[in-house]
């Protein structure tokens, strides 16, 4: 195989095996990164700072939390006052930090919420400290999930924008050892300051032909699907649906959905100030449309109803995002279904109230 010694070239690709996630992860690491990944804990993907290579689990679909933790907090302190000393404090520095395995539909799911913090007039400093310098070392998904409805999103299973760096995981193994290979395409500059120097393989239009068949096959192993032609004007028309009331039958109203959705973005702001007054802390912490209190103003609650807020939260997925975004704010990742204890099915949902089901 003729050896390639990557320049670090926005577009370039080569072949690597696994021995380069660790040049890739020990160079972030140098450069003063907070490198995050999935470690499996208990058969669950879980999103956390990596102290070693060897921690990061690549299997973990489906019923993996979302990373976005990493940019958007549940929990912080927007700004403090001290009364005293008539001073604020709202200290909000860049952090520099990477995302090591974060799949296709959580990049969208990203850029979904890129749009709502820092796509009007009024910025947010909070979750653009967090975002300026996020890095991204995508994996493509080179099998479906369990619930997966990726493809009838347009978020997956591959991706072909707004990466780092991007893997393939190749099925051919290196012949003489076994190990594995992937295929590497730099999306960015960061990306390729970060592989400069790394030695691997040349790229060959036979890789590229296992990486499209790769993704078929994945996209054609999404075993939910949901049709999305005209979908926002069959929700809106299917809004008093008798499905509704089935399924907020079942519905425990537990928030399970919302919580480990990657695209909800609601949050609850409120002041915190110490028992002798002197310091006043405004916080942020996330809230969902699927709790009661979530809707409650002075004088009452405009979505007190449970089925009110069920199908306030499948809606603005499947219809109002749209308005809103101009894209869905489903990425097909399936997490709501998979923590679903009632076995509500968002894509189930939307197939039924457009009558495919
Ligand atoms: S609504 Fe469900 S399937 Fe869609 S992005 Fe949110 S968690 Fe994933
Ligand atoms: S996770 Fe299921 S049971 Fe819980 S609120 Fe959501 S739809 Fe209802």
């Amino acid at each position: 195989m003729p050896e390639k010694v990557l320049q670090g070239v926005v577009g370039e690709d080569a072949v690597i095996d696994r021995m380069a996630l660790t040049f890739i992860f020990n160079r972030l690491r140098e450069r003063g990164y907070t490198v995050y990944g999935t470690v499996n804990e208990k058969g669950t993907g879980l999103f956390r700072p990596l102290g070693d290579l060897s921690d990061l689990s690549l299997r973990c679909t489906g019923g993996t939390l979302p990373p976005k933790h990493i940019w958007y907090k549940p929990f912080e302190t927007l700004f403090a006052y001290d009364r005293v000393r008539n001073h604020f404090k709202a200290d909000v520095p860049p952090v520099k930090q990477a995302v090591f395995g974060i799949r296709p539909c959580d990049v969208h799911a990203l850029l979904a919420l890129d749009e709502v913090f820092l796509g009007g007039g009024y910025p947010d400093p909070y979750y653009w400290a967090r975002r300026v310098e996020l890095v991204l070392v995508v994996f493509n998904c080179v099998e479906a999930g369990d619930t997966c409805f990726c493809s009838s999103m347009g978020t997956g299973p591959g991706l072909g924008h707004d990466y780092d760096l991007l893997f393939t995981e190749l099925l051919r193994k290196d012949g003489a050892s076994g190990r594995e290979r992937y295929l590497i395409e730099i999306g960015s500059s960061a990306g390729g300051e970060l592989v400069q120097g790394l030695k691997g393989e040349e790229a060959k239009q036979e890789d590229h032909q296992e990486k499209r068949r790769r993704l078929t096959g994945a996209g054609q192993g999404n075993r939910f699907t949901l049709e999305t032609d005209r979908l926002p004007r069959l929700m809106q028309e299917g809004y008093k649906h008798p499905y509704w009331e089935e399924i907020t039958n079942k519905c425990f109203a537990c928030a399970n959905c919302t919580s480990v959705c990657p695209t909800c973005y609601c949050a609850d702001i409120f002041d915190e100030t110490d028992f002798n007054l002197r310091e006043t802390r405004r916080k942020r912490r996330w809230s969902w449309c699927f709790l009661v209190e979530f809707a409650a103003v002075h004088g009452g609650n405009y979505r007190e109803k449970h089925i009110d807020r069920l199908r306030q939260f499948m809606q603005h997925k499947l219809n109002f995002s749209i308005g809103q975004h101009g894209f869905f704010h489903c990425v097909g990742c399936g997490r709501c279904i998979v923590w679903c204890p009632a076995n509500i099915d968002i894509a189930q949902t939307g197939r039924v109230i457009r009558g495919d089901a």
